[in-house]
């Protein structure tokens, strides 16, 4: 059984769905995660902000003409009356659904229910055109086996466990539909794995069920070396090792989820990025191989904010980095980048909720001072320890542009540098002049 998902671009018109159906409709079994059709969720974090924000009657506007936009899918979508009736069924149930919410009490419980909408529409509305093409196939909902825990991560064993059972109830079946993105906490109520999250859900429903494969399949022919809606030229990776695939989404290569390289990698499912455009494209396969010394692409992370910790006792005194990390652990944020001198540490964060009463208690034993819009530029490939210029020709083609920080031999994979946002463009360009 193969996984494959299918980004927002990918359902984003009648006509691509149309495409979609075909191209999967090839009778190898595989789960098809989709996403929402493009566009829909930031409709719907707009939706759930004007009713945060009290603005009922705006909300009420823009819930009206996202109705009027699937109705305008509908209508194109089906051929036959008959089906068409069960689209526009599907779509006032939805949004009765929407409007109810957005009427309500409004909490994170109800803003979470609001977006995960999307994935329920294109979902339905998908099934219902397998259905009219009679392509046999079986709508899984997601809620019933997705789950997070308290952490905000997937709960591993119930997923595999209810996956199985949620399968199980269709023997000879070989094609099922699921919604990527939304899943349920622990609380029971509707959830989300964040921003770009049904590539998450692909890969942790991949590791779940063992798939053969995961193929993310999006508007772009693969992994590319650079970021293409920065740079020009860029080119596609052929492969890449999990470890490096890893750095890169995490390290803001758009084209996958921050996290959602590790359930694969644990399961050591190999993942295929290819593009619904291009079906033919090679794409880029990721897998536990390593191609070894080699510099293979650069990605950056906005939205950093810097801690300059210093304290006047630090010379000799084994403790205060515990004493550091413990109020980043206890405050549950996630440090990406460190450096540290004799009687300093530098951080980076890109969660700063608890910014505030972290500052607090560091203040309590050392100075500190924070720096907001950066930019962490990161490299990728296997810089072997032995092999030696990869630190000149990343910080020659820098030569120009001011760093914050540098990381270098915390993984034989990175080499991160800390510029200003306003730089990042500049950066990326001029390493992709002087690396590729
Ligand atoms: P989907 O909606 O299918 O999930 P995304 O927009 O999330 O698609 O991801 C695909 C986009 O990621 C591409 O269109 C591209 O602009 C962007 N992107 C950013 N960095 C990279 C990269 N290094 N390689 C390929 N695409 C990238
Ligand atoms: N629809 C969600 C989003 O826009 C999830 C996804 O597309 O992966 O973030
Ligand atoms: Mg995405």
């Amino acid at each position: 059984m193969k996984i494959l998902k299918f980004g927002g671009t990918s359902v984003g018109s009648a006509e691509r769905m149309r495409a979609l159906a075909g191209l999967i409709n090839d009778g190898a079994p595989k789960i098809v995660v989709l996403s929402a059709m493009a566009g829909t969720t930031n409709a719907l974090v707009e939706i759930a902000g004007a009713v945060c924000a009290g603005e009922r009657v705006k909300a009420e506007g823009l819930i009206g003409a996202l109705e009027e936009k699937y109705s305008a899918v509908a209508a194109e979508l089906y051929g036959r009356g008959e089906t068409l009736a069960g689209g526009k069924e599907l779509l006032a149930s939805r949004f009765a659904e929407l409007r109810a919410l957005a009427a309500g009490p409004f909490t994170g419980k109800e803003e979470r229910a609001v977006l995960a909408q999307g994935e329920l529409l294109s979902t339905g509305l998908f099934q219902l055109l397998l259905e009219e093409g009679k392509i046999d196939s079986v709508l899984l909902p997601a809620l019933a086996f997705m789950r997070i825990d308290a952490d905000g991560e997937p709960a591993m064993a119930y997923i595999e466990a209810e996956a199985g059972k949620e399968l199980a109830k269709h023997p000879g079946k070989e094609l099922f539909i699921t919604q990527g993105y939304i899943c349920r906490n622990p609380a029971g109520e509707i959830d989300n794995l964040k921003r770009g999250g049904s590539d998450y859900t692909a890969t942790i429903l991949g590791a779940a069920i063992r798939a053969e494969e995961i193929q993310i399949w999006t508007d772009i022919d693969g992994m590319h070396n650079n970021d293409p809606r920065v740079v020009e030229g860029t080119s596609p990776i052929a492969e890449l090792s999990f470890d490096e695939a890893a750095e890169l989404a995490y390290f803001g290569a758009k084209i996958l989820h921050p996290t959602c390289i590790l359930p694969a990698q644990l399961r050591n499912v190999p993942v295929r990025l290819l593009n619904t455009m291009q079906p033919a494209a090679r794409g880029t396969l990721i897998t536990e191989r390593t191609a070894g010394d080699q510099i293979k692409a650069v990605a950056a992370k906005d939205g950093i904010t810097a801690i300059k910790i210093k304290s006047g006792r630090m010379l000799l005194a084994y403790g205060f980095l515990r004493a550091v990390f413990g109020i980043f652990e206890r405050y549950k944020t996630p440090i990406d980048m460190i450096t540290t001198s004799e009687v300093a540490v530098s951080l980076t964060i890109d969660d700063t909720k608890n910014l505030d009463a972290i500052v607090r208690e560091l203040k309590g034993f050392c100075s500190v001072e924070v720096d907001y819009g950066l930019t962490i530029v990161c490299v990728v490939g296997s810089f072997t320890a032995e092999k030696e210029g990869y630190a000149l020709k990343i910080f020659e083609a820098m030569k120009n542009i001011p760093i914050r920080m540098i990381s270098y031999g915390g993984s034989e994979n990175n080499v991160s540098v800390l510029v200003k946002t306003e730089r990042k463009s500049e950066a990326l360009l001029a390493l992709n002049k002087g690396l590729f």
